[in-house]
């Protein structure tokens, strides 16, 4: 009998979260995933006694779903995603039914499933989800693309299932195909660069003024009382503070200081490649994931020479301006991404800023003070966020400047401090020695540079022909 809602595919952490989550709203919930004894266990363990109905098979899955179906993914991003709509074609799919892909599958990608799913009159989403398993348990934020009449109508039901910021859902409709992946991979982007800053401010807390991870974890709730409040933040604080509990000491002291990745970040420093669109920051921390997994080379130049340069120490304070300062810059990097996707998906900045406000990995204090910035509606949103902070910026450009150098000299990098200090002041100087580069690409390329108070392009034989 057809009397499910809703169907979930993919029975892994989100999914499994994702099916409760919805069943809790209400609805009614079929489940399915490729291996049936995953799906035995989670109806013994998690579903028992709860509007969910189990299947091992996905025919039986399709077939007790309410027409027109609804179908949510949660699996693998890549070819698991074509091949679990392989399956539900096969398996009864029909005209109108819809498919909303909810893991982290690259917007090109999404472009592309919209299309072929089309031409089965299957009507696709791709959806960005975000807030980790407990998001996704308790409401996470939603950034919808694709099919927009599939959009008004799954929202309807599976939005139910979203956060929500002081009475309105954290769901939005960015445009056709990848835009809602678009969304998330900035997003991802913004947490990646974040982390980059948070884990520097430690490093100087730790190395540059000798506090266990207690005595850290204190500055870090401390910070995010004020300006600094966030999500991300209070996790920090709460990971600093945690102890193993056989050994008795930090257990962020024993992780191995290798940070992984799954690629998101990658792809969003493609996007600012791709689109043009200058996210310094962004593109830092994801390099400095890669150089912290560089073991080898690490160990043996750390051996070599792990030697302080010596200078002032500073404030913890100072830290904390300089964190902020670097979290404002990455989210407006993160704004100039978004602005540079618009022209390829007619997306809106400040839907963005909105749907981020709750639920999600960054949401903050300063995401809704962006939001705020921003649903005035005006033309520019990047400069929009900078002109309306110039004189908090200029401030915190100062604290910057002094943990950068501080920093520098105790031997700690801050890759996301300085990167975000040379991005805010590469914006605000009136000229930059751009034109340097364009006369010595012209003086070894014949490249071609554009002249002040002159048209066209021109050349120099820089002294070498007539002189
Ligand atoms: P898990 O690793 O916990 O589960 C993966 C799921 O994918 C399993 O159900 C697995 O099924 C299924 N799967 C893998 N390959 C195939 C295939 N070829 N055909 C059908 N099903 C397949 O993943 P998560 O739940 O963590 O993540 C799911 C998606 O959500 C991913 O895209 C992820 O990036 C995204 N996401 C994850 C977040 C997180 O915090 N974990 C946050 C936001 C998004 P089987 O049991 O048969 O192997």
């Amino acid at each position: 009998m057809a009397g499910c809602d809703v169907g979930v595919f993919g029975l892994g952490v989100m999914g499994e979260a994702f099916a409760l989550n919805l069943e809790s709203r209400g609805l009614r919930v079929a489940v399915y995933n490729r291996t049936p004894e995953r799906v035995d266990r989670f109806m013994h363990d998690r579903a028992g006694g709860r509007s969910i109905e189990g299947y091992r098979d996905v025919k039986g899955f399709v077939s007790s779903l309410k027409r027109p179906r609804i179908v949510v993914l949660f699996v693998k991003a890549g070819s698991p995603v074509d091949e679990a709509f392989a399956s539900l074609v096969s398996a009864g799919l029909e005209r109108g039914d819809i498919v909303a892909d909810c893991g982290n599958s690259h917007y090109r990608d999404s472009d592309r499933r919209m299309a072929v799913m089309a031409m089965r009159g299957i009507r696709f989403l791709g959806v960005g989800v975000s807030g980790g398993a407990e998001g996704a348990l308790r409401g996470p934020s939603m950034m919808f693309g694709g099919d927009f009449s599939a959009y008004v109508e799954a929202e309807n039901l599976v939005g139910r299932a979203a956060a929500s910021f002081e009475g309105s859902r954290c769901t939005s409709y960015f445009g056709e195909g990848g835009a809602g992946h678009f969304v998330k991979i900035v997003h991802n982007g913004i947490e990646y660069a974040i982390l980059q800053g948070l884990a520097e401010a430690y490093d100087y807390l730790k190395r540059g003024l000798g506090m266990g991870a207690l005595e850290a974890a204190r500055v870090f709730e401390e910070w995010g009382r004020g300006e600094l409040r966030s999500f991300l933040v209070e996790a920090t604080a709460a990971v600093l503070r945690h102890r193993d509990p056989e050994s008795g000491n930090p257990l962020v002291e024993m992780i191995v200081d290798e940070a992984e990745q799954k690629g998101t970040g990658i792809w969003a420093v493609e996007a600012t490649h791709e689109l043009g669109a200058a996210a310094p920051t962004i593109c830092e921390a994801v390099q400095h994931r890669i150089l912290s997994g560089a073991r080898s080379l690490r160990d043996r130049v750390s051996a070599a020479r792990e030697a302080a340069l010596g200078g002032e120490e500073l404030q913890p304070e100072i830290v904390g301006e300089a964190l902020l300062g670097a979290v404002i810059l990455s989210y407006v990097q993160g704004a100039a991404l978004l602005e540079a996707g618009s022209r390829r998906y007619r997306l809106r900045v400040s839907e963005a800023f909105r749907v981020w406000r709750a639920g999600c990995i960054i949401r903050s204090r300063i995401v809704e003070e962006i939001y705020q910035s921003l649903s005035t509606g005006l033309q520019d949103p990047v400069a929009q966020i900078l002109l309306e902070r110039g004189d908090r910026l200029e401030a915190l450009a100062a604290s910057l400047a002094s943990f950068v150098s501080s920093a520098a000299r105790i031997g700690v990098p801050t890759p996301a401090a300085s990167s975000a200090l040379a991005y805010l002041l590469a914006l605000r100087s009136a000229r930059l020695p751009a034109n340097v580069i364009q006369a010595v690409r012209d003086y070894f390329g014949a490249h071609g540079f554009r002249l002040y108070g002159r048209e066209g392009y021109h050349h120099s034989d820089w002294g070498r022909g007539t002189g």
